[in-house]
């Protein structure tokens, strides 16, 4: 057998199994079976290569994650002798270890403000259901136990668990799984260039905190526990508020004394050009959740910055929080968190994305893609990006239901060496922050050309 045939029959053997006996996330896994899932066999910096031997630029950094990029030798050391010295333990019962102690510590120097106390976790997720956990308790310890509403955003994203299914603002899984978790609201979403109409960004910005406003006097101010948000929305499209959105939100939450959450979980760890996006958008949270670039995507792990006035009332209260999960600052996971850390300080990786990289990334978007037929419009902070996709770039107006325009050009993203990601009709990007400017180049360039090609599958199809 040439070498060619056999990558094609392993392939294949690869793909049966996956076929019979894996169910794969957020996947129509009738139609995934039928067509074979791509298997990607190996990586190195913001490549990755499938085991045809094709070479694809990784636009999205895996799942918004791998912010150092693949193939650091580093992040590999420091799981390896952390799991030869202790490859678990728990911190359950009146115990810490090494990793989790540091970890916590050199976090808390990194997160802005007062947000020095850390509980871990081991998705976004579960860092998410823990805040929803924690604002509760803290009301609860503070004798309002009635305070437990908490208001989030249509089309936000905060995870899969069922809090973070609740929490989330997502339509396609708020159907599913049903009933959700009580006692959550959704107010609108600041997408200004989707939903702004024909308002001033700065006036839509306004009309959208005031949602929030409106929302707290429905329910009534002494039910309302906290409201959450992403920084900067990630899955729902990489939607950048406007800029007078998030101040309106904190002189709100402070007029009716409402914790406020913001869920880092993409934002947090540089890719914004700050530590956190909090820090990049100018909130003040009394506690944030993160994961994802944490580790850069290396091994699984998430966790909780509390602020102050959250960790006090947790500490002053002498009882248990009854909370907690196994792998909750898993020694390995914690090593190679921290070592992520020691390589984006030794990097000066926050600057490099805020001062360099970033700003001629958003740069590039806009001089290379911005013109093109398809693109209503590209937003960005830092290493993150959306584009939406347009039928008439004039008048905003979107394709039709029965064309998923997306969809196919993110498969021809694929099939031409760049992953870039579809939500609904948002492409977005969010690679790793380690790419180089000759990178963002090439990746503009593939981006340029599947746009073209979309556009003529489009027109192939009648529209
Ligand atoms: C990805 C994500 C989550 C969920 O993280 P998992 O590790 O997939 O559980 C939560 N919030 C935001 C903002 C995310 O982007």
């Amino acid at each position: 057998m040439t070498n060619n045939t056999e990558q094609r029959q392993d392939t294949r053997d690869i793909q049966a199994a996956d076929a019979a006996h894996h169910l794969h996330p957020f996947t129509n896994t009738g139609a995934l079976n039928a067509k074979g899932a791509r298997v990607i066999t190996h990586a190195d910096g913001v490549y990755l290569w499938d085991s045809e031997g094709n070479k694809i630029l990784d636009g999205m950094a895996g799942l918004w994650c791998v912010n150092m990029g693949y193939g650091r030798q580093e992040l590999v050391d420091a799981a390896q002798q952390q799991m030869q010295t202790l490859p678990y333990y728990n911190t359950f019962f009146q115990t810490t270890h090494m990793p989790a102690a540091e970890l916590a510590k050199e976090l808390a120097s990194v997160t802005p403000n007062d947000l020095n106390h850390i509980f871990f976790a081991g998705s976004g997720s579960e860092a998410v259901d823990t805040i929803l956990r924690l604002v509760r308790q803290y009301w609860v310890i503070k004798g309002k136990p009635y305070r437990n509403i908490v208001i989030s955003r249509n089309n936000a994203y905060h995870g899969s668990t069922l809090a973070g299914t609740s929490l989330g603002g997502m339509g396609g899984m708020h159907k599913q799984g049903a009933p959700l978790v009580p006692g959550i609201e959704h107010i609108r979403q600041p997408y200004w260039y989707g939903e702004g109409a024909d308002m001033s960004e700065e006036d839509f910005g306004k009309a959208c905190a005031k949602a929030l406003e409106d929302k707290i006097l429905e329910v009534g101010p002494d039910n309302v526990a906290a409201f959450i948000g992403e920084p900067i929305q990630g899955a729902g499209g990489v939607i950048v508020p406007p800029s007078n959105y998030w101040a309106e939100i904190q002189k709100i939450c402070n007029k009716y004394d409402i914790l406020l959450a913001a869920d880092e979980v993409i934002c947090g760890f540089g890719r914004t050009g700050s530590w956190f996006g909090s820090q990049t958008l100018g909130i003040k949270p009394d506690i944030i959740s993160m994961a994802k670039g944490m580790s850069s995507g290396y091994l699984p792990i998430s966790a909780v910055a509390v602020g102050g006035r959250i960790a006090n009332a947790l500490i002053e209260h002498d009882d248990d929080f009854n909370h907690g999960f196994t792998y909750s600052g898993h020694p390995a996971a914690a090593a190679v968190a921290l070592e992520n850390i020691r390589l984006m300080k030794q990097e000066n990786i926050i600057d490099y994305v805020a001062n360099d990289i970033g700003p001629y990334f958003q740069q590039q978007l806009q001089e290379k893609l911005a013109d093109h037929p398809l693109v209503g419009r590209i937003d960005g902070v830092g290493l993150v990006a959306g584009m939406a996709l347009v039928k008439d770039k004039e008048t905003r107006e979107l394709y039709p239901e029965d064309i998923d325009i997306g969809t196919i050009c993110r498969d021809h993203c694929f099939s031409n060496g760049l992953i870039m990601r579809a939500t609904g009709s948002r492409m977005v990007l969010s690679p790793p922050l380690v790419i180089t400017r000759d990178q963002v180049d090439e990746l503009c360039d593939k981006a340029r050309q599947c746009l073209d090609l979309t556009l003529e599958s489009a027109r192939k199809l009648g529209y």
